[in-house]
């Protein structure tokens, strides 16, 4: 069998291809399966006792404290309607620090001892699960003498019915936290920063004669992913296995004609498309925008955005989803960040704003110089947030995954720094530049008198380069990575919006206690902020090799990669921030650095191994082969009395040599002494194991030039990414 039978299969299988059935009814309006699968607050009105709907609300709404004695009443509830969905089986779902979900499934089923069954869930099940914790990530929390973390019903989010061919589960959403308290999750830390943020927005808010109502944080993250056929995919033991490729030539046709970007959908993609939005309508998840993004292979979807933490939430489940419902199409759906060097990688922008019922969105500039006040008073917070802990953004979204992308030119550099488009910028400048006591000259705005500048809402040629753009009526953060939780930077978003909020009520409380006219003072506090964070703000060219410079002068961090970055995590302005707040305990940050170290040695670790086996197995003997075919030619071109050229024989030997001795020395390096500490052995990763990676890479790409087409089993990039 020669060497590419896998590939030829592989591409005949996608040729043979045919679409599944369509399994719903075309005709059916979305509306009508919109939430269908979710316990929502319209199935508890119907369901629930007053005074219990009541209560639960007061929770969901205000984030009052859940009164425990409700718990049967939901459970109880929640379980009748559970079993007419068809469900047999509950599970607590929570997020644990491996970024993945986490489901223990149990039966409603008990036996009751006469032979028979029933339907048991009570209030305590609902409220509590200890699912067997010893296996997730912690950092040192749990001694393992006491390993149980235990899981406790997030009543924020909704409930939802999992489908399946098999039978149906009711997932219950929860937080994962240690016996002794600390959060083991990513979703305990967003909601206690959306609390935090909640209580010192309100405070600013008030101080504009307002009388507001909770404030929560809101996300519309748009996710990016690559579909592959699946036959392709099995026959990549580095998809497979790392989630991206560590060999593969470029393709001659990459994305250079732009011809993919908002070009027509593929019919079989939008099929996939199309069922995966009916299956997130019943989860009451808004999918809204589909477009296909730069890459060959690439597309996006953005969901309506919702309360941060539902998001969250919703996005983890979007991406099971996809995943789900791209294999059922025969496809696979890739959301590495970089699953093919050289081709545009996959982000998940992450589009927030704050705001409540009452007062509105409050990253909307408004039509009159009140509103407008209150906006730049909002905006300005963001300016000092990210200002001050632009490395605890950064940090946010490292992972050996997302190293790819960051400061490669397509997505933000490392560098934080925020853009707020030519108008906003230049009102921001008139602050700085007039202070309270300026009266308005030309070039000067006076708060709270004049009406700014009607600003483009989502203006069309906006900055791209940015990693943290001001778009209209909310930011975009640019930085986190396609396959990264939303929780991790929407729970720092909002600390650091607590504390700017916090800061800034201060000085308008200061001031107004002092005398200061208020409007004076709302100049005052944004003339202080823009003098002493306006650095942040860059609206030039952010891929530019001058803003590396230009950057560095303005003293913000740059922070290239995931070793560089994570310290950030346990410097001490971080852990002051963040116990202030009540977001995290010292402890927990540092559980987080360690856990957030070891999984960056592993992810590179798993990576080496499989480059050393797939370099040894299927890289080298291609070549080698072929290397002995074309000595076989040249000796039996000499015995036939003709000259033969050896110029590809030496070729070829030369890169197997490269090949042969980048391998030995990958080997060698997987078996050095990394060092005992953590920090050691990540430095290790990035310094030593990378860049050995990357030799046998090297060389091996150079042979996929040079190796005969039917030698070489690996699936190309042309293949994957332009047979679908
Ligand atoms: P883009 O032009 O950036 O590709 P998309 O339409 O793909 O924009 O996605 C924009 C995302 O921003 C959507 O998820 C949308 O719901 C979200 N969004 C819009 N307004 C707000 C807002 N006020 N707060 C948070 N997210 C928002
Ligand atoms: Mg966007």
């Amino acid at each position: 069998m020669s060497g590419n039978a896998v590939r030829l299969q592989a591409i005949q299988d996608v040729e043979a291809y045919v679409p599944p059935a369509v399994s719903f009814d075309v005709n059916e309006a979305p509306g009508a399966i919109y939430g269908m699968n979710v316990f929502n607050k319209a199935v508890m009105q119907r369901r629930l006792p007053k005074n219990v709907y009541k209560s639960v609300i007061d929770t969901i709404e205000n984030g009052s404290k859940l009164d425990p004695t409700v718990a049967d009443a939901v459970a109880a509830a929640m379980r009748d309607w559970a079993l007419e969905k068809g469900a047999t089986h509950y599970a607590h779902v929570f997020y644990p620090l491996t970024g993945f979900t986490a489901e223990k499934h149990d039966s409603f089923f008990e036996p009751v001892g006469d032979g028979t069954t029933l339907a048991e869930f009570a209030g305590k099940t609902l409220i509590q699960g200890e699912p067997d914790a010893s296996s997730f990530p912690n950092g040192g929390l749990r001694a393992t003498f006491e390993a149980r973390g235990y899981t406790g019903w997030d009543v924020t989010s909704p409930a939802y019915i999992l489908e399946s061919p098999n039978g149906n589960t009711l997932c219950i959403p929860t937080v994962f936290l240690s016996m002794t308290g600390e959060a083991l999750d990513l979703k305990t830390p967003l909601l206690r920063a959306q609390q935090a943020m909640s209580v010192q927005a309100e405070r600013v808010l008030r101080l504009f004669g307002n009388d507001p109502d909770r404030v929560v944080s809101f996300c519309g993250p748009e996710q990016e992913y690559f579909l592959i056929d699946r036959h392709f995919f099995l026959a990549r033991p580095d998809l497979l296995n790392a989630g991206r490729t560590l060999f593969g030539q470029k393709p001659p046709k990459g994305q250079e004609f732009d011809d993919h970007y908002f070009g027509a959908i593929p019919e079989r993609v939008l099929g996939m498309m199309m069922e995966a939005e009916r299956e997130l309508f019943k989860l009451g998840i808004p999918a809204k925008t589909r477009h296909n993004e730069v890459a060959p292979g690439q597309f996006e979807i953005a969901p309506v955005f919702e309360r941060a933490n539902i998001a969250a939430d919703h996005q983890q489940q979007l991406m099971t989803t996809l995943k789900t419902v791209a294999q059922r199409h025969g496809m696979e759906c890739i959301f590495h960040e970089k699953p093919f060097a050289g081709v545009n990688g996959s982000g998940k922008h992450v589009n927030f704003s704050i705001g409540n019922g009452r007062q509105g969105n409050l990253l909307n500039p408004g039509d009159n110089p009140h509103d407008n006040a209150q906006f730049l008073v909002f905006c300005a917070a963001v300016i000092r947030a990210v200002h001050k802990y632009g490395g605890l953004l950064r940090v946010a979204v490292a992972s050996a995954s997302n190293d790819h992308r960051l400061g490669a030119n397509e997505a933000p550099p490392a560098i934080i720094s925020i853009f707020l488009g030519e108008q906003l910028a230049d009102v921001f400048e008139q602050i700085a530049a007039g202070g309270a006591k300026s009266s308005k000259s030309k070039g000067t705005l006076r708060v709270g008198v004049d009406t700014m500048p009607d600003l483009p809402a989502d203006p069309g040629d906006r900055n791209r380069t940015s990693p943290f753009a001001f778009t209209g009526n909310r930011f975009e953060f640019r930085a986190p990575g396609s396959n990264q939780s939303v929780a991790a930077p929407m729970t720092v978003i909002n600390a650091m919006l607590a504390e700017a909020l916090d800061f800034i009520a201060n000085e308008l409380e200061a001031s107004i206690a002092k005398g200061v006219e208020f409007n004076a003072a709302i100049q005052d506090v944004l003339a202080k902020i823009m003098k002493e964070h306006g650095a942040v703000v860059f609206n030039g060219n952010g891929y530019s090799d001058e803003w590396q410079v230009e950057a560095a002068k303005r003293g913000l961090l740059n922070l290239r990669t995931t070793v560089d970055a994570l310290p950030q995590l346990i410097e001490p302005a971080s852990i002051e921030l963040m116990e202030k707040y009540g977001i995290f305990s010292a402890r927990e940050m540092h559980s987080r650095y360690e856990i957030a170290l070891e999984q960056y040695v592993n992810s590179i670790a798993v990576e080496a191994k499989l480059t050393l086996e797939m370099g040894t197995t299927m890289v080298l003997p291609a070549a080698i082969r072929y290397q002995t075919e074309l000595a076989a030619n040249i000796a039996a071109l000499k015995a036939a009395g003709i000259d033969g050229n050896a110029t590809s024989l030496k070729s070829v030997t030369a890169i197997v040599n490269e090949l042969t001795d980048a391998l030995t020395a990958l080997q060698g390096v997987l078996a050095a002494d990394a060092g005992h500490e953590l920090t050691d052995e990540a430095k290790f990763a990035l310094t030593t194991i990378i860049p050995a990676m990357g030799a046998v890479r090297a060389a091996g790409d150079k042979l996929e030039t040079v190796v005969a087409d039917d030698l070489w089993s690996l699936p190309t990039y042309q293949e994957m990414l332009h047979i679908l």
